[in-house]
């Protein structure tokens, strides 16, 4: 008996569950890349152009970020040893959270872990039970996990519908607090959000305006601070959140707004208070990264040029690449089973284009993905376009 009893077999429903998921073209595998993280990448042994990387200014293996590293590691070390509020919160987190600050334009910045615990944490940190948060249908995952867990009551308005949110909002003001949360750049269209507008929105109703600049951080904006520079609104936004993780090359999330909203983080977030503080060095790096941001705004404006003349070019070959004004471009095809099999023949002609299925996102959206870097030549570009041209079914 006992662990003789191989009758018993509780986790069997796994490998079922599995199976079900590759019948429907949904089961995902990790493939290991060997090398670093550029717009080439080595899988396999072969070498493949990457449309696949959030690394959209090309930093995560620039040799200044990697210089800077390598300089502080011997210094001090890697681990931070413990939570920011006992003792892991150092100098160089207080540097960059003050460079954060003064980048974003706002009394105050905090470092999370990742742009998914600043997300859920800050959520959770805000509303509670009696209030209300208004989502919209198409945001990231983590600004989902955060209504789930802050217990307020959750509101899906229609993607960047403002008219419907603006109505739904109309019918809230028996809740206690109402927040707005939304992505700035939506992470699977490339498309913007109507922040002008619903800044207008939060204003007129009363709520609290939550914006995750997560993909715009560093390349969106004239100073690079993300779609509500871009429109003109930033210092509207109560709560902006970032990464550092995206174009800026390394790891970890932010928060920045009034220096209150970050005490009261520091005192209410869970994922804040109970995970252990990033690796100094992290910051060290995302201090360089920021530099680069501000000394070379080509980076993102040549990057927003050639995504604008790719996603011309795309159309005009018939893809339909749906709302995307980004660096982010979908080739939307709705069957998972054929965005699949053209992700597998893009791959064999050495070209990584992700295939997003659902439930990343909507049933009938699948699409493959390119996300274009400041890393990719004209080169790669027109070997992208060439090959597309001839994949594309009719
Ligand atoms: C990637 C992403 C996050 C999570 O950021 P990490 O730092 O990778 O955890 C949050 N929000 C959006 C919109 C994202 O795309």
């Amino acid at each position: 008996m006992g662990a003789k009893d191989n009758t018993h077999r509780p986790l069997d429903w796994i490998d079922e569950q599995l199976e079900a998921l590759a019948q429907q073209g949904l089961r995902r595998e990790l493939i290991a890349r060997h090398g670093p993280q550029t717009a080439r990448l080595v899988i396999d042994g072969r070498e493949l152009i990457n449309f696949g990387s959030n690394d959209y200014l090309g930093l995560a293996a620039d040799p200044r970020l990697s210089a800077a590293v390598v300089e502080a590691v011997d210094r001090d070390g890697l681990g931070s040893g413990a939570s920011p509020l006992i003792t892991g919160f150092a100098e160089e987190h207080d540097r960059l959270q003050r460079r954060l600050a003064q980048f974003e334009g706002t009394e105050a910045a905090l470092l999370f872990p990742s742009g998914f615990a600043a997300n859920v944490g800050t959520i959770a940190a805000v509303v509670g039970p009696g209030d209300v948060v208004f989502a919209d249908r198409k945001n990231h995952a983590s600004l989902w996990d955060g209504c789930r867990l802050c217990r307020a009551d959750v509101r899906v308005y229609p993607h960047n519908d403002w008219q419907q949110l603006d109505k739904l909002l109309a019918k809230a003001a028996h809740y206690g607090r109402r927040l707005i949360a939304t992505d700035s750049l939506f992470s699977m269209e490339g498309d913007l959000a109507p922040l002008d507008r619903l800044v207008d929105v939060a204003r007129r109703r009363d709520a609290m305006l939550l914006v995750d600049e997560a993909h715009a951080t560093g390349v969106f904006g004239k100073q690079g601070r993300g779609v509500a520079e871009h429109l003109g609104v930033e210092d509207q936004i109560d709560i902006r959140i970032g990464t550092l993780s995206k174009a800026l090359g390394s790891i970890g999330g932010f928060v920045a707004g009034s220096e209150s909203l970050v005490q009261w983080l520091i005192n209410k977030a869970r994922p804040y208070i109970f995970s252990t503080a990033l690796p100094t060095i992290v910051a060290t790096a995302a201090t360089v990264a920021l530099d680069i941001v501000r000394q070379q705004p080509q980076r993102r404006k040549r990057l927003l040029q050639r995504a604008g003349q790719l996603r011309v070019t795309l159309a005009d070959q018939g893809w339909n690449t749906g709302a995307s004004a980004s660096q982010i471009i979908p080739l939307i095809m709705g069957d998972p089973f054929h965005v699949v099999q053209l992700a597998k023949q893009l791959r064999q002609r050495g070209l990584l284009v992700p295939a997003i299925r659902p439930p990343t996102v909507p049933e009938g959206e699948a699409c493959l993905r390119i996300s274009l870097t400041a890393g990719h030549t004209a080169e790669m570009i027109t070997q992208l376009i060439e090959t597309l041209a001839e994949l594309k079914p009719i």
